[in-house]
């Protein structure tokens, strides 16, 4: 969980995540667990590169899973981490993270890199 804390990111907001005890119910039963603080939620995080190609693919695809929901802030939010779901779920089917992070290293990722329909058109 340490290397958790240090290495990834908030899949929500992309901000640093912490270790904080969370107390579950009035029984006593508690537990640290990765904690957002700017989201206020527990949160198990993403790998940095991930997050990143995210909110890269919501912002330039305009993406959104979450069509019965009002597009605002906590949707765009809502989004990325979708996607960070997805993208992870590939990774780890492709091999190439584990639970230690990712096992390639990535350049720096944009759009532009995939060529799209309108390519060899003026
Ligand atoms: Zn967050």
């Amino acid at each position: 969980m340490k290397e958790r804390e240090k290495r990834c990111c908030c899949k929500h907001c992309g901000g640093p995540l912490e270790i904080r005890v969370i107390i579950f119910n009035k029984y006593g039963g508690a537990g640290a667990e990765l904690f957002c603080p700017s989201c206020e939620k527990i949160e198990f995080g993403t790998e940095p590169e991930i997050y990143e190609a995210a909110k890269t693919f919501v912002d330039e695809l305009d993406f959104n899973y979450f069509h019965d929901l009002e597009e605002n802030d906590r949707t765009y939010k809502l989004n990325i981490s979708k996607v960070c779901e997805i993208l992870s779920w590939g990774c780890k089917n492709w091999g190439i993270l584990d639970k230690n992070g990712m096992k390639i290293s990535l350049s720096p990722y944009t759009m532009q890199d995939i060529p799209d329909s309108s390519e060899g058109k003026p």
